[in-house]
């Protein structure tokens, strides 16, 4: 696929503002610093449509993008940052399971996963609980480039032994670095087989 056009449309704290769900949707979701507006700039060619935030946890909000005027990329707040206040990490948690339930046009979430570090509890909880409530789900491995080739083989491999303890089958994986611009067509071409069918 091809990204011509990226609009931002608007941010929103209450999924029942967002857009009329009359186009294909995919979000995107991870942990704070992840490198996810890293990876929705990467993907569309666009330095500054995310904001790559300083400090982790910013944002707050539902963030509508219009792509080729023809679907939503959507970012979504952080989850699992220790350091915002316990009912704020709450509204994050209700706001998120609101809009992952319930938007009837998310046709993708895309969960960012940093394959650095050993497998994290608040990312496999977060994945068995989408997994759980039917939402169509697909693994991004971020930064790719901090590893060496046989490392990430290694930690990918440890986090997909973790999935399989309650999974059946494995969600799509797809690996990217935003600084080399890596796997930036794995999950363009993934987004356009989903629309297609
Ligand atoms: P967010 O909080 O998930 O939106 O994460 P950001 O996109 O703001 O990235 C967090 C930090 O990781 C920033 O310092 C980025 O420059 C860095 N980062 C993000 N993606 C990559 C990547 O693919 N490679 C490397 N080396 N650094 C990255």
């Amino acid at each position: 696929m091809k990204i011509t056009t990226a609009t931002f449309i608007s941010s929103y704290a209450d999924v029942k503002k967002c857009p009329a769900p009359d186009k294909p949707e995919f979000a995107f979701i991870g942990r704070s610093n992840v490198g996810k507006s890293s990876l929705i700039n990467m993907l569309t060619n666009n330095r500054k449509l995310a904001k790559t935030s300083v400090k982790p946890g910013k944002t707050q909000t539902i963030n509508h993008f219009l792509i080729n005027e023809e679907w939503y990329l959507v970012d979504l707040p952080g989850y699992g940052y220790a350091s915002v206040s316990k009912s704020t990490r709450e509204g994050f948690g209700k706001m998120i399971e609101e809009y992952t339930t319930k938007r009837e046009n998310l046709d993708c979430l895309f969960i960012l996963i940093d394959p650095r570090v050993e497998p994290q509890k608040i990312d496999l909880s977060f994945i068995g609980w989408a997994g759980a409530q039917g939402i169509p789900i697909a693994i991004v491995f971020t930064k790719a480039d901090k590893l060496k080739k046989n490392e990430l083989q290694k930690n990918i491999a440890a986090f997909q032994r973790a999935l399989l303890q309650t999974w059946e089958e494995l969600p799509p994986m797809m690996i990217t670095s935003s600084e080399q611009k890596a796997g930036r067509e794995d999950i363009l071409e993934f987004i356009d087989d989903v629309i297609e069918k």
